[in-house]
């Protein structure tokens, strides 16, 4: 008797990883390298600001029987209605088969500067508290594109904080007393700007909206108003039940669904590439073919 077929829904793919490029530990060549050991069928790579690590990825990805999709994840701050209340909210755009305009990838400089000025003022704020730490000291890590990843692998080394998660809470989240904001753009600039650039804009890991149930549906179609295409139902920090109520929510207000790990290597060790933490997510092939 043959073996039977491997069955279609064994095609599973990532749209959501971090390179060196940004603040990823992997480098593109090594990341591809892993894609293809999980078995992916399709890799996106989502840096921050930068699409340097999708770019030095291709060649290396032409070898091989997988899809590579250009993808980044930006900032942006979404205003709520009850005055000063806002949410910091990450926001990724795919080109799955066309390329970003000029003027998008012109813009992208204006981003990097804007990333640039905050950590400048998060290297004050944290001298200020005693920390020694330099500015040249955290570029030498992020190369172009520092960010608080490799503030946190610096304060861990000095014995600021215990570990990459520790770091976050005593210095650089949001419930920090060091912490600094972004200047960034609201959501419905940055998806209007990757609608203009030809990307397809998606709502990045929407637990971290911190929205009431009732209040989800009338964000969304705000956003949709403004261009949003799709939602990010499966990532890392969606539990079984999330997943299945993101699905419908996207499904019920027009949204196409993608999904990813959000894959960093050493900086979060317990998400895996393609599986997410501890193997909480699959994402089918048919979201990709979707988008497309
Ligand atoms: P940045 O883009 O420089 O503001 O850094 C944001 C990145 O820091 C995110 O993409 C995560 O990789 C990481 N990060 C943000 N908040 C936390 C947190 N509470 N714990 C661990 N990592 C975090
Ligand atoms: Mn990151
Ligand atoms: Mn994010
Ligand atoms: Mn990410």
């Amino acid at each position: 008797m043959p073996e039977p077929a491997e069955p279609s829904a064994a095609r599973f793919i990532d749209l959501h990883a971090h390179t060196t490029a940004s603040d990823g530990t992997l480098a593109p060549a090594e990341l591809i390298d892993l894609a293809e050991r999980v078995g992916l069928d399709a890799l996106g790579i989502t840096d921050h600001d930068t699409f340097a690590g999708y770019e030095e990825a291709l060649p290396f990805a032409i070898q091989t029987r997988m899809d590579l999709v250009r993808g980044i994840e930006l900032n942006s701050r979404l205003n709520l209605s009850e005055g000063s209340t806002h949410r910091s909210v990450h926001l990724l755009g795919y080109w799955p088969s066309n390329e970003p305009t000029a003027d998008f990838y012109n813009w992208l400089n204006s981003e990097r500067e804007d990333r640039r000025n905050r950590n400048q003022r998060l290297i004050e704020a944290l001298q200020q508290r005693g920390v020694d730490i330099s500015l040249e000291e955290v570029e030498a890590r992020g190369r172009s594109l520092a960010g608080r990843t490799h503030f946190a692998r610096i304060l861990v080394e000095k014995g600021y904080a215990r570990n990459h998660e520790d770091a976050f809470t005593r210095y650089l989240g949001e419930s920090a007393p060091t912490y600094v904001e972004r200047q960034s753009q609201t959501t419905e600039d940055a998806i209007r700007k990757i609608r203009w650039g030809g990307g397809i804009p998606v709502i990045a890991h929407p637990i971290r909206l911190r929205l009431t149930r009732e209040r989800e549906p009338e964000v969304l179609l705000r956003l949709k108003q403004a261009g949003l295409l799709g939602l990010e139902i499966y990532h890392s920090e969606h539990p079984p039940e999330l997943q299945a109520h993101y699905r419908q929510l996207a499904e019920a207000l027009g949204l196409v669904a993608s999904g990813g790990s959000d894959f960093h290597g050493d900086p979060k060790p317990d998400v895996a590439l393609g599986t997410g933490l501890h193997g909480n997510l699959r994402v089918p092939r048919e979201f990709l073919d979707r988008m497309r």
